[in-house]
């Protein structure tokens, strides 16, 4: 895997690249829709190959429970068990670790499987199932913790992240490649951690950065727990300190306004279930700024969702109709707002991209620091009211 860096916007840290992976060039910076289960939450594969998304997340820990790795071993890899044929980054199952039940000891992290009996992940294990799936991109398994932790909590799990790091990297190089795969070795990227601790931080990205083994590095841990002030200034630090010719993978984050001040900062790749876990909760990210869908305004609304979208949601649909298809839970509704979301975010992604290559980004940066900031100018949101709770209904 290489980085080809084409530019470097002029007053920010922004930068457009390309990242070969074994199976493609991806554009960066990039936002990997999130396939956590092999699958993008009611989008299918078409849908994400029309959107123009060329390197899908998929999660390590839920596919060894579910289907578990013996299919892979089966058809061969991920990709076409599922049938996709771009690139798939994968989590290492650190974060399950730490989202999940779970404890963690030296030797790895102790998750529940399917039928309840407790499962080790260890670093090892985390590497070997990432190559079963037949990943572009690997992530060492790392030990995650809220960004709120204390020092001693947070340099401890920083010192452990790190030597799992080392032992993912050894075991990583001792693999035997596939013999019937042709695709060259995948990537693995190092986890930097250190919660909020700036001095942590930077411990931690030069501590990863000495070791030349890995093809690019991750900021994790951040988006649970911290403000947003303190995820830009974390990334700004940690970013500063990664060399210039590896991609920077900002892990689970966020809104389309964090992926603006994360590519700002010289972020390459991004992935986040917002676009899809919203779109569930009627929640719409359009050029008008953040639309509540389930909110009574948009009742009789009959304009499109986003006059400047053409996915189908925008195009075919009133908001009206949206909003009917919201308030009655039909998964028609969070379909189409979850297609209208990724449509939004790989828009922006490109108008980024656009504007870092031709050298405007610095003013780009500041008009949508406004407007990603924005909800609906027509009918601002007032104070949430508050829920009656219904009496239960006697069945007739
Ligand atoms: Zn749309």
């Amino acid at each position: 895997m290489r980085l080809e860096v084409h530019a470097v916007a002029t007053g920010s840290r922004a930068r457009a690249a390309t990242l070969v992976t074994s199976h493609d060039r991806v554009e960066t910076p990039v936002f990997m829709p999130v396939g956590t289960r092999a699958t993008v939450r009611t989008q299918t594969l078409a849908q994400l190959e029309q959107l123009g998304a060329p390197i899908l997340l998929a999660n390590t820990y839920h596919l060894l429970v579910r289907p578990g790795l013996e299919v892979f071993e089966r058809f061969g890899d991920l990709r076409r068990w599922m049938g996709w044929t771009h690139s798939i980054l994968t989590d290492s199952g650190g974060f399950q670790a730490f989202s999940l039940p779970c404890t963690i000891s030296e030797a790895g992290a102790e998750l529940r499987g399917l039928d309840g009996r407790s499962m080790l992940l260890s670093p090892e294990q985390s590497i070997a199932a990432q190559r079963a799936i037949g990943s572009d991109i690997m992530m060492v398994l790392d030990h995650c913790i809220a960004s709120t932790s204390s020092r001693a909590e947070t340099c401890a799990a920083m010192h452990r992240t790190h030597r799992w790091a080392e032992r993912s990297l050894a075991a990583h190089r001792a693999a035997p490649a596939a013999p019937d795969r042709d695709a060259p070795p995948a990537a693995l990227f190092a986890i930097v951690q250190g919660a909020c601790f700036a001095d942590l931080r930077r411990t931690s990205a030069e501590f990863l950065t000495s070791n030349d083994g890995f093809d690019g590095h991750a900021i994790g841990g951040l988006a649970v727990g911290d403000t947003r002030s303190q995820r830009e200034d974390i990334t700004e630090l940690v970013t500063e300190l990664l060399p210039a010719d590896r991609p920077r993978y900002l892990m689970g984050v966020g809104t389309p306004l964090d992926l603006l001040e994360g590519v700002h900062r010289g972020v390459d790749l991004f992935d986040c279930i917002l676009p899809t876990a919203l779109a569930q909760q009627g929640i719409a990210f359009t050029s008008h700024g953040r639309l509540d869908l389930q909110r009574g305004v948009y009742k009789l609304a009959d304009q499109p969702l986003d006059r400047a979208c053409a996915c189908e949601a925008c195009a075919r649909h009133s908001r009206s109709y949206l909003h009917h298809l919201m308030k009655c839970q039909e998964p028609l509704g969070w379909q189409l707002l979850a297609q209208h979301n990724l449509v939004f975010y790989v828009r922006l992604m490109a108008a980024m991209r656009a504007h870092i290559r031709a050298d405007t980004f610095a003013a780009f940066y500041r008009e949508q620091r406004e407007l990603l900031a924005r909800a609906d100018p027509d009918h601002p949101p007032g104070p949430r009211p508050r829920v009656k709770r219904r009496k239960p209904q006697v069945p007739r």
